[in-house]
């Protein structure tokens, strides 16, 4: 038996009675004058964040549609009247009795424009958070129900003891019919406390599933490489902390050479290995300072930080070196594709105005490499108005 208040075993009647006079009212469990905080149970806004998960969840079962971080972020937009455009179009296509697929849904919301990724990431985090919180409130809720139970049970106990033999008849009723409501209510407790269980472990795998949507919105999965979006976070925080912390950092753009004949001459398959053979190499040289992702289509990016341009530019060429040497086979046919290369543009962030410029410098750089020849990383110059526009006024 769990300890309980000391002040409701003194006073069986006191607690018991208090939470009984207000017991057919579903809000009132006992509050904090009991020395125990079981508002938690059914704190309302709470109540209305567990219902919104159900929802979620009830409106994705509907549609018969995955848990995918786009999924998530529509169905908590839909139901919680985030996006009116996008509510009505969802409203629209329910009344039309058109199934809601994922197809559809990523149609529309190229269709309402903005910056999807970021709004989607903002709904994952609200949801996240919510989950999270549903889950303290769970854990807290199963605890306070558990140890209202046994405080209860053992109160039980000792009103039976309370009824002397030789107290009139009417007193004995009067405790036998306390003794029957508290009975009720214990068993509403440990059902209560049975239901919150339940929820715990629903909510656990609804974490699970969204951090696992999270890590898969982030993966490139042909290739497992973090993908455009994680790179695009990537970059914007490794820009701001290297700048904040006085570090160089470079980025490369690069692109497999005559990638199309690879695909033309030994089929898209054969293509999908020798882009991960590709990604391979290049994940050769990525530690913690130095980052590659998959751009998409046959094009990477990597990130560079803590070492100089000339440095950077030394370990990318390397790896474009080493994956020249060597000759490949099709695995499928044992037609040999021979030597893949690739052609990179490199750029020092710092002398551009800002990472999209350096970007964009790097690509330049990049199909001077292709009109060069191929095979090989060249470093982006910034032109003369880059250099101004880099410089702060007056430096
Ligand atoms: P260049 O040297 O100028 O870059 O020539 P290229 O042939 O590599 O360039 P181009 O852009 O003409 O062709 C890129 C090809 O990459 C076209 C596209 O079909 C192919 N591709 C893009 N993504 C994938 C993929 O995921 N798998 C396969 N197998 N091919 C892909
Ligand atoms: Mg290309
Ligand atoms: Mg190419």
């Amino acid at each position: 038996m769990t300890s309980h208040d000391p002040n409701l075993s003194r006073h069986p009647s006191k607690g018991l009675l208090g939470w009984l006079r207000g017991a057919g009212r579903e809000e009132d469990m006992p509050q904090e004058d009991e020395g125990r905080d079981t508002s938690v149970v059914l704190d309302p806004r709470r109540l209305a964040r567990s219902q919104l998960l159900t929802d979620i969840a009830d409106f994705l079962l509907a549609h018969d549609l995955e848990i995918n971080p786009i999924t998530l972020g529509v169905a908590h937009n839909y139901l919680t009247g985030g996006d009116g455009s996008i509510t009505r179009s969802i409203d629209q296509r329910i009344q039309s009795r058109q199934a809601l697929t994922l197809e559809w849904i990523e149609l529309i919301l190229r269709e309402n424009g903005g910056d999807q990724s970021e709004f989607l990431n903002r709904l994952m985090n609200r949801l996240e958070s919510n989950i999270e919180a549903f889950d303290r409130t769970s854990t807290a809720a199963k605890t306070a129900a558990s140890e209202y139970g046994d405080a209860l049970s053992a109160h039980v106990d000792g009103l039976e003891e309370m009824k002397p033999a030789s107290a009139p008849a009417d007193t004995g009723e009067l405790v036998q019919e306390l003794v029957s409501i508290a009975r009720t209510m214990l068993e509403r407790t440990a059902s209560l406390e049975k239901d919150m269980a339940r929820s715990m472990l629903e909510t656990r795998a609804l974490r699970r599933s969204l951090e696992q949507a999270r890590r898969s919105a982030e993966e490139d999965h042909l290739t497992g490489l973090p993908n455009r979006r994680a790179f695009e976070h990537r970059f914007a925080s490794e820009f701001a902390s290297a700048r904040d912390a006085g570090d160089q950092l470079a980025v490369a753009f690069c692109d497999i050479d005559n990638f199309k004949r690879i695909n033309d001459e030994h089929g898209h398959e054969a293509g999908d290995r020798v882009l991960r053979n590709v990604a391979s190499a290049l994940t050769r040289i990525s530690d913690d300072r130095c980052h590659v992702a998959r751009h998409g289509g046959e094009e990477f990016v990597v990130l560079l930080r803590g070492r100089s341009l000339h440095q950077a530019w030394e370990l990318l060429d390397d790896a474009r070196a080493a994956l020249a040497e060597r000759r490949m086979v099709n695995r499928a046919t044992d037609m040999p594709i021979g030597k893949v290369t690739f052609s990179a543009g490199i750029a020092d962030v710092f002398s551009f105005a800002d990472s999209r410029a350096a970007l964009r410098a790097a690509d330049r750089a990049l199909y001077r490499a292709k009109a060069e020849g191929r095979n090989r990383v060249i470093v982006a110059e910034p032109t003369p108005e880059e250099r101004a526009r880099s410089k702060p006024a007056g430096k």
